[in-house]
């Protein structure tokens, strides 16, 4: 090294580098995954409830007996073999060849993070306007944001987005001279809320975005992973122009391989595989041949069962804790499926001011600033129920709540000397500025 700092390099940065930040979970991930942490905070799925060693022996025998083709190169848009498999995946939630999904249309990615930047690739200009779920995906934030898009929220409720929300952000956007060029939605067990767009609301907010001239971004990785009943039709089986299915097997499958894909509108399929081949070139053989065996060869619905089974264990251990432990004010969601729930904290806590002394007594949330561009959701934190174990999960809340415990009474406290300090001031004379102590 010659001495160069860090300094040197930020008159040289491209422009789309300044809206970079390190995210919130990144900066968090190596503190919660001390072992003595409980960590609520990160979004892994359970991997050990897999059939390891028959995937590992699967592994291996695709670079023994099929290294020359696994180990090589490949084309851009994926393997032909792994997009016919993933359109069965994807008929089983009602997107089949009657509602226009072809092995064609689809392009494999390096996981659906690699598909958010496609098409914010695809789309975005500085400047345009992305809306979004207010909050939402924070590795979608941050494709947006290196597009130097800007994202503007519409909220939700227990029904997920807001339709009328969704009309009046599109008409603030409009009347501000801005571009929206998409909508970008989570509708199934949205990370981090934990909710589903109802099913009588999808052909609404479709209908909303057709009028608008806007493309709908559908991001499913959670669709499969429900727990009570059946999952709404998808977006994209309801209408096949204008919409973006983008899914992984991160969730259903293993992370590790970081497989996922975008099914596209056929006129715009060439431009995302041109845009990825100058990304990656094409996604790794030996990753693509290990998802195309495993859902050959191995129980794969299965597994999702197990997974289903194993997540919804977990729910019900945290909202059982989040009952019995959490100080009142406290609200929740109730997730049907996913991997996380999102929690409302009684007024006066912020979240991301209590983290420290959260992971002071070994317990790890991310703070709901992490999921909103602009910086609120300080009254907010996602917590994971998918890796931790029930008895985990209730040791967590039961610190959480100890460490909410201590900030509402350290308000009181503080509440109670500002009272007495404002009367003081009233006796001295009304108009004498007093400590800020509140
Ligand atoms: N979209 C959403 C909503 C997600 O929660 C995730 C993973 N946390 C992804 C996309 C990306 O997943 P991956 O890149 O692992 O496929």
């Amino acid at each position: 090294m010659t001495g160069t700092t860090l300094d040197d390099y930020t008159d040289r940065y491209a422009r789309r580098v300044r809206g970079m930040t390190a995210s919130e979970i990144r900066a968090l991930f190596a503190v919660a995954s001390r072992p003595e942490v409980v960590s609520l905070a990160g979004g892994a799925p359970y991997i050990a409830a897999l059939p390891l060693d028959a995937v590992g022996e699967m592994l291996g025998s695709l670079a023994a007996d099929h290294g020359t083709s696994t180990l090589q190169y490949g084309i851009g848009q994926g393997t032909l073999e792994l997009r016919e498999r993933i359109c069965e995946v994807m008929a089983l939630s009602g997107i089949d060849a009657a509602a226009g999904a072809s092995p064609d249309d689809v392009v494999v990615t390096v996981g659906g993070q690699q598909a958010l930047d496609l098409v914010s690739r695809l789309f975005l200009d500085p400047g345009d306007v992305v809306l979004a779920e207010g909050p939402t995906y924070v590795g979608a934030l941050g494709a947006f944001q290196s597009a130097q898009a800007q994202v503007v929220h519409v909220a939700m409720d227990s029904d997920g987005l807001i339709p009328a929300a969704l009309e009046a952000a599109i008409a603030e956007v409009a009347r501000s001279g801005r571009r929206a060029k998409f909508l970008y939605t989570i509708p199934n067990y949205q990370n981090p809320a934990g909710v589903t767009l109802s099913d009588a609301r999808r052909d609404e907010v479709l209908d909303i975005c057709s009028r608008a001239g806007l493309l709908v971004v559908e991001d499913d990785p959670y669709g499969q992973l429900s727990f009570d009943g059946e999952t709404p039709l998808p977006l994209r089986a309801r209408r096949r122009e204008g919409v973006f299915y983008l899914s992984t097997f991160s969730k259903t499958f293993a992370p590790g391989l970081r497989v996922g894909w975008i099914l596209a509108p056929h006129a715009v399929r060439e431009k995302l595989v041109i845009a990825s081949e100058s990304q990656i070139l094409c996604p790794s053989a030996y990753a693509q041949a290990a998802v195309t065996t495993y859902l050959s060869t191995m129980p794969w619905r299965e597994q999702i069962k197990t997974y289903r089974e194993v997540y919804r264990e977990r729910r019900d251990a945290l909202l059982e804790a989040l009952t019995d432990l959490m100080p009142p004010g406290t609200t929740w969601t109730r997730p049907n499926g996913g991997l996380f729930v999102w929690a409302t904290l009684p007024p006066g806590l912020d979240s991301k001011a209590m983290m420290p002394r959260a992971i002071a007594a070994r317990v790890a949330y991310v703070p709901g600033t992490g999921f909103y561009a602009d910086g609120t959701g300080g009254g907010n934190m996602r917590l994971n129920f998918s890796f931790p174990t029930p008895e985990r999960i209730r040791e967590g809340v039961r610190r959480l709540a100890g460490v909410m415990e201590q900030d509402l009474a350290m308000r009181q406290v503080f509440g109670a000397i500002s009272a007495v300090a404002s009367r003081r001031r009233g006796q001295a004379g009304a108009d004498t500025p007093g400590p800020d102590l509140a």
